[in-house]
């Protein structure tokens, strides 16, 4: 009985994070191919990665402890409704307006930058290269740089770490990340489809990077900021956080030396140094104003 229990949990660890990502793209291909609303096409398959993998994190999960309470998943609800759901579509729209107003004004031809020629997934595929490689900058500077790491320091509060937290930025963080992961690609005018293929993506890899799953992805620890290496990330120990900064790759932590991932321990303890650093979605919109809170409270 334990034999085959651990068999299940061995095959679902080292498969699950390339079936979902490959179904959830298929399935995005599929519906948009079908006719279906771009909003549509990109949220089934993003649903259904939802549902896949709040069940795993119950059935395998990596650690137990680690598995939220209703008040967490509460606060971390209102994260991901009002910073990741309302707040990209009131930035999306209030700079598309005044974006193409000024290129309008100015006589200007961004479009001509970007190779809206190439397939779709080509194009999806550039984008997350270049995105991540602005995100990269941007969150290395946000751990290092005092001013910016007291807006950060909210995603790093929780003690655990599991899908729905990956959406815990404050506002003000998120919509800094916006400049630099979604303005530029509205300049240059990249498709709905072009953008429903890496929301897809992003969306999914995103709730497998903060997964409570034991999961293993092997190789793809070269190319992908997965949920082994993102772990570490969190990590209560500054040095061993201030390193893999992948949105979604990788490869810009091997290529500026920060990628890490030790085999010969687990992670010990997530957060931040205070223990006591208020964790409820009204609080955390003020910490950021609240001089060292992230740290030692005595
Ligand atoms: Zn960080």
């Amino acid at each position: 009985m334990n034999t085959s229990k651990s068999n299940t949990a061995h095959v679902v660890s080292w498969t699950v994070y390339p079936t979902v990502i490959i179904f959830g793209l298929a399935l995005n291909f599929f519906l948009l191919n079908s006719g279906f609303p771009l909003q549509i096409s990109a949220y089934i398959p993003i649903i259904l990665g939802v549902v896949i993998i709040t069940f795993l994190e119950h059935k395998f999960p990596y650690r137990k402890s680690w598995l939220p309470k209703t008040s967490d998943v509460r606060n971390d609800a209102a994260f991901m409704v009002v910073v990741q759901v309302i707040l990209p579509r009131i930035l999306s729209l209030f700079v598309a307006f005044t974006i193409s107003k000024y290129i309008k004004s100015k006589g200007l031809t961004p479009a001509e930058y970007w190779p809206h020629h190439f397939l779709p997934i080509v194009q999806a595929f550039l984008m997350v290269l270049f995105a991540d490689f602005f995100r990269y900058w941007f969150h290395r500077a946000s751990h290092e740089w005092y001013s910016l790491w007291r807006l950060h320091a909210v995603h790093h509060s929780p003690h655990k770490l599991y899908w729905i937290n990956v959406g815990r930025f404050h506002p003000i963080d998120k919509t800094l990340q916006f400049l630099f992961d979604s303005l530029p690609f509205i300049i240059v005018g990249v498709s709905g489809e072009v953008l429903a293929i890496y929301f897809v993506f992003y969306a999914i890899n995103g709730f497998f990077q903060h997964c409570n799953i034991d999961l293993k992805l092997g190789f793809l620890n070269y190319i992908i900021s997965g949920p082994e290496l993102h772990r570490w990330h969190h990590s209560f120990i500054i040095e061993e956080a201030n390193k893999n900064y992948g949105n979604n790759l990788i490869i810009w932590d091997l290529l500026f030396g920060t990628w890490f991932l030790p085999t010969d321990r687990a992670i010990k303890e997530l957060g931040l140094k205070n223990r006591q650093y208020p964790l409820d979605f009204a609080n955390q919109m003020r910490t950021p104003f609240i001089k060292d809170i992230d740290q030692d409270q005595v």
